[in-house]
C-alpha cells in the first residue's frame, strides 16, 4: 500500500514509538511527521580536531572506533552501558550510552564514524553522552568521509523517550523515500509571486538538507503555509461577516447621544472623536460593525464605547458591555451611570425623557437584583446592559440587542463574545477593546476577521509614570517602600498594594497563585479575577533553539492579600492609615462596598489581587507597590501599573522582587522599568516569550497559537501581509474553495485542531 500524508504513522514506527510520538508530540499521521521540524541541525562540513574540543560546545568530529565495551550498570545491574573511545590516532574521545541497547551491533572497532554532541569533561576525559553518529565502515579514509558529509547538515529533532533524535532521522528519511506525493495548498501563481519552493521540495530542504541555507528556504515556504492558511480563515470569515445584514442604526439629532456630548466633562481627543465618527458610519450601515479598538491604558476607550451605545440607544435599540471582572463591570457600571448623571434615569420620575437606563449583571448578585436587570434586559426597559459571564449565558435575553462592546477582549475568547452575539435575531455590531497594545503580526492572525483602530494619545492632563524595582532582600528598600506609600498618603493621595495570590486559609488547599480563582464550578464565577499566569511557562520549544533551558526556580512563599495586610498593620509608618482588602472570592456587596470607599478616598491603602489589574480608575490613586512582581507578565505588569498617574499627579510604581539579575524574570521587570509606551513594551514581550505562547491557551485558544511564525519579528510580519493579500485574492475569486481542494483540505484541518482546541477547554 502507497503511504500518503494520511497514512497513520504505525505504518512506519514500531507502536510504542508511535504512541510516545502522538502523546508527546500530536503527531498521528505522515503528515504530521513530515511537518515536525529539527530542532537545530549539525553541520559536518565543520569537523573539530581532537585537539580543539571546548567543554559545552556543541561539536562534530569524524574519527575511528578504538573500542568499545558494554557492562552493567553499576546501580542498575540489569541495564548495561556501553562506552566507546574514538581516536585521531593521538588524541581519544570518549562515548557513553547509558542504554548499550542498539548501539553495541554498530559501533565496531575500527570504523570510521561522524560524531556529534556536547563535549564535557569526566574523570579528566573528553566525553559525549548519547552523541549523534554515523559509521561509515573501514573502507573510507578520514577526507574521504569529510568530504562526504561536507555538504549535509544533519538534522537533529528533540528526542521524546524512547524515540531518540537519530531514530526520528531514521523514519523521516525512511518516510520521504516512501511518500511520493505531498499536497501542494498553494496556488501555483501565489509561490511564483512570492519566490516559494514546492512543499514538497520544502520538506525535503528541511530534513535533508544538503546546503547550509537549506532549512532555511524549506522553513520559509512552512512559515508562509501557515500564515496563507490563518489568512485563507480569516479572509472566509471577513466575507461572511460582510455578507450579514443588520440593522442600521444612526442617532437621534437632538437625541441621547448629544445630550450626552452637550454635558461630557471634558474635551474628546482627536483620536476618540476620529474613531467615534468613524464608529458612528459603521453602526449606520447595513453590515454587521466588526471593529477592534486598541489603545493604550488610560486611553479613554470607554467613552468611545459609550457613545456607540448611546447612538444605538437612540435609534432605538440597546447595548451589552461584557467585562471580564466583576470589579470592573461594577465601576463601569457607576462610572457611566455617573457620567450620564439625569439622562441614567430614563423612564423614572424626574429623569430626563431622553434618557436610558444603564442595568448591571453579575454572577455574585442577589437573585432578586439579577431578576430586575434580567427583566430590564429582556423588556428593553435597560438600555443600556452592563455585565461580566454572567451576560453570556442562555437564559440572558434581549428586546433588540443592537450592539456588543465587549472590554479587555484579551480576557475572553471568540467563543464568548460570539455567544453574546448570538443573542440578537439580526446579527448586532460588535465592537471589542483591549488596552493590551498588539503588534501588527498578532492583530493581522489573530483578528484579522476584525478592522482595528488604534487610540495612541493619553487625554491631556495625564502625568508620567516612574518605575522602579525594589529588591525585596534588602530590608532598607523595602522600608523605604512604606515610607513611599506613608508620604503620598499625607498629600492626600491613595496607594495599591497589589498581591499575586490571596493567601486565606482556602489558599492553602489551593495551592499558590490563587489558581484563577477557582471558587465555584458555576459559570457565574469571574474565571480571570486573580489569574497571575505563568510568564514563566516556556511553551513549545521553537525551531533551531537547541541550547535555551526553561528557567526552573524553586517554589518561593508568595505574598498573600491577608497574610501582608496583618504585616502591615504593624509598619511603623503605615500602621495609623485606613487599609483595606480586595480579591475576588469577597463577595459581590463587599467588592462594590470597597470599590467605592476607595474611589471615595476612604480608604488609603487598598491590598489587593489582581482584580484590579484591568480598567479600575481611580485618579486619586499616585503610587502602587507590586509585591513578587516578577510573578507577572510585562502586559500584565503594565496593565496594573496604569491605575496610577490617572489624575494629573505623577504616578509611581515599585516593583517588589527577589529575582536575580540576568534571570529572565529580572528581564522582563527591567523592560517594565524603562518604558511607558505599550508598545515597545509588547514587543519586547513577545522577543521574550516563546512565540507558541503569545496568546495563550487560556486567552484565545489554541485556535490563535501558531508554530512556526514568530511573533514580533519583521520579516515574518512582511510575510503575513504577503499571506493576507494573496488569501484574500483567492477568496474574492473562489469564496468556497472549490477550485481549490487541497487549500481547503489545510483550512479544514486547522478549523478542525480549533474545534478540538476548544472541546478541551470545555
Ligand atoms: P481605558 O482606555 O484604559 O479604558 P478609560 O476609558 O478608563 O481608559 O479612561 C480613563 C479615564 O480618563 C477615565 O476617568 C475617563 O473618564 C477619562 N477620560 C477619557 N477621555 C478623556 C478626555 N478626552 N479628557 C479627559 N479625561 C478623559
Ligand atoms: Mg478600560
Amino acid at each position: 500500500m502507497a503511504i500518503t500524508e494520511d497514512s497513520p504513522i504505525t505504518l512506519v514506527t514500531d507502536k510504542v514509538a508511535a504512541a510516545l510520538l502522538e502523546k508527546n508530540k500530536g503527531i498521528h499521521t505522515i503528515g504530521d511527521l513530515l511537518e515536525l521540524v529539527p530542532r537545530g541541525y549539525l553541520d559536518p562540513g565543520q569537523v573539530t580536531d581532537l585537539s580543539h574540543l571546548v567543554e559545552g560546545e556543541m561539536t562534530v568530529v569524524v574519527a575511528r572506533i578504538a573500542r568499545a565495551t558494554t557492562r552493567p550498570m553499576k546501580n542498575k545491574p540489569r541495564q548495561k552501558m556501553l562506552t566507546a573511545v574514538i581516536t585521531d590516532g593521538a588524541r581519544e574521545l570518549d562515548l557513553t550510552f547509558f542504554k548499550a541497547w542498539g548501539h553495541e551491533g554498530k559501533l565496531v572497532p575500527g570504523h570510521l564514524g561522524v560524531f556529534a554532541g556536547t563535549v564535557t569533561r569526566f574523570n579528566h576525559r573528553w566525553q559525549l553522552t548519547h552523541p549523534e553518529y554515523e559509521v561509515m565502515g573501514d573502507e573510507l579514509d578520514e577526507e574521504a568521509v569529510v568530504r562526504k558529509f561536507a555538504d549535509r547538515q544533519i538534522p537533529i529533532y528533540s528526542a521524546t523517550g524512547k524515540v531518540t533524535s537519530f531514530k526520528m532521522r531514521k523514519v523521516i528519511d525512511a518516510v520521504l523515500d516512501q511518500v511520493k506525493e505531498v499536497r501542494e495548498p498553494l496556488p501555483p501563481e501565489v509561490r511564483e509571486r512570492r519566490g516559494l519552493v514546492g512543499r514538497s521540495e520544502a520538506i525535503e530542504l528541511i530534513h535533508r538538507p544538503h546546503l547550509r541555507d537549506d532549512p532555511g528556504v524549506g522553513f520559509r515556504r512552512l512559515r508562509y503555509d501557515e500564515a496563507f492558511v490563518l489568512q485563507t480563515i480569516l479572509a472566509q470569515r471577513r466575507a461572511a461577516v460582510e455578507s450579514l445584514e443588520a440593522t442600521s442604526r444612526v442617532a437621534r439629532p437632538g437625541g441621547l447621544l448629544a445630550a450626552f456630548d452637550a454635558r461630557l466633562p471634558f474635551e474628546l481627543t482627536a483620536g476618540q472623536r476620529e474613531i467615534g465618527e468613524l464608529l458612528e458610519s459603521e453602526l449606520a450601515a447595513h453590515r454587521p460593525m466588526h471593529r477592534l479598538l486598541q489603545g493604550e491604558v488610560g486611553s479613554g476607550k470607554t467613552v468611545i464605547a459609550l457613545r456607540a451605545m448611546l447612538a444605538v440607544v437612540d435609534a432605538g435599540g440597546q447595548a451589552a458591555l461584557l467585562a471580564p471582572t466583576e470589579v470592573l463591570a461594577g465601576q463601569h457600571h457607576r462610572s457611566i451611570t455617573a457620567l450620564l448623571g439625569d439622562l441614567a434615569e430614563g423612564g423614572m420620575l424626574g429623569g430626563s425623557d431622553i434618557g436610558t437606563h444603564v442595568a448591571l449583571l453579575t454572577g455574585g448578585q442577589s437573585a432578586a437584583t439579577r431578576r430586575q436587570a434580567l427583566n430590564e434586559a429582556v423588556t428593553g426597559d435597560a438600555g443600556i446592559v452592563i455585565g461580566t459571564h454572567a451576560l453570556i449565558q442562555k437564559h440572558v435575553a434581549f428586546l433588540d440587542l443592537a450592539l456588543v462592546v465587549v472590554d479587555e477582549q484579551h480576557r475572553f475568547g471568540v467563543e464568548q463574545r460570539d455567544a453574546l452575539r448570538e443573542k440578537s435575531a439580526t446579527p448586532p455590531h460588535l465592537l471589542v477593546m483591549t488596552a493590551t497594545p498588539i503588534p501588527r503580526t498578532v492583530a493581522m492572525t489573530v483578528f484579522g476577521d476584525m478592522e482595528t483602530s488604534t487610540l495612541r494619545e493619553l487625554p491631556r492632563g495625564r502625568a508620567p509614570i516612574e518605575t522602579h524595582i525594589v529588591d525585596s532582600f534588602k530590608p532598607a528598600w523595602v522600608e523605604r517602600t512604606w515610607s513611599r506609600i506613608a508620604e503620598e498618603v499625607t498629600k492626600g493621595h491613595q496607594a495599591y498594594v497589589v498581591c499575586p495570590k490571596i493567601g486565606d486559609s482556602e489558599d492553602a488547599t489551593g495551592g499558590d497563585a490563587a489558581g484563577g480563582a477557582a471558587s465555584g464550578d458555576d459559570n457565574d464565577i469571574e474565571w480571570f479575577d486573580e489569574d497571575v499566569g505563568d510568564p514563566g511557562d516556556p511553551g513549545d520549544e521553537p525551531p533551531g533553539d537547541a541550547t535555551t533551558q526553561p528557567e526552573r526556580r524553586p517554589p518561593k512563599e508568595l505574598t498573600g492579600v491577608y497574610p501582608l495586610a496583618e504585616l502591615l498593620a504593624t509598619e511603623p509608618v503605615l500602621k495609623d492609615l485606613r487599609m483595606e482588602v480586595l480579591h475576588g472570592r469577597l463577595d459581590s456587596d463587599e467588592k462594590d462596598r470597597v470599590m467605592r470607599a476607595f474611589a471615595a478616598g476612604t480608604i488609603d491603602v487598598l491590598i489587593s489581587t489582581t482584580v484590579i489589574e484591568v480598567g479600575v480608575d481611580v485618579a486619586n490613586a499616585s503610587v502602587m507597590v507590586v509585591m513578587d512582581a516578577d510573578r507577572f507578565g510585562i502586559s500584565q505588569l503594565h496593565q496594573l501599573r496604569g491605575r496610577v498617574g490617572r489624575g494629573g499627579v505623577p504616578g509611581l510604581c515599585l516593583l517588589m522582587t527577589d529575582a536575580e539579575p540576568d534571570t529572565a524574570a529580572r528581564e522582563r521587570l527591567e523592560a517594565v522599568e524603562s518604558t511607558t509606551d505599550g508598545f515597545v513594551l509588547a514587543r519586547r514581550d513577545l522577543q521574550l516569550r516563546r512565540e507558541g505562547d503569545v496568546l495563550g491557551a487560556r486567552q484565545s485558544g489554541r485556535s490563535s497559537s501558531v508554530r512556526f511564525l514568530r511573533m514580533g519579528n519583521r520579516d515574518d510580519e512582511q510575510l503575513i501581509a504577503e499571506a493576507r493579500e494573496d488569501a484574500t485574492g483567492v477568496i474574492a475569486a473562489d469564496p468556497t474553495l472549490t477550485d481549490h481542494p487541497q487549500l481547503a483540505a489545510r483550512v479544514a484541518m486547522r478549523l478542525d485542531e480549533e474545534q478540538a482546541a476548544y472541546l478541551e477547554r470545555g
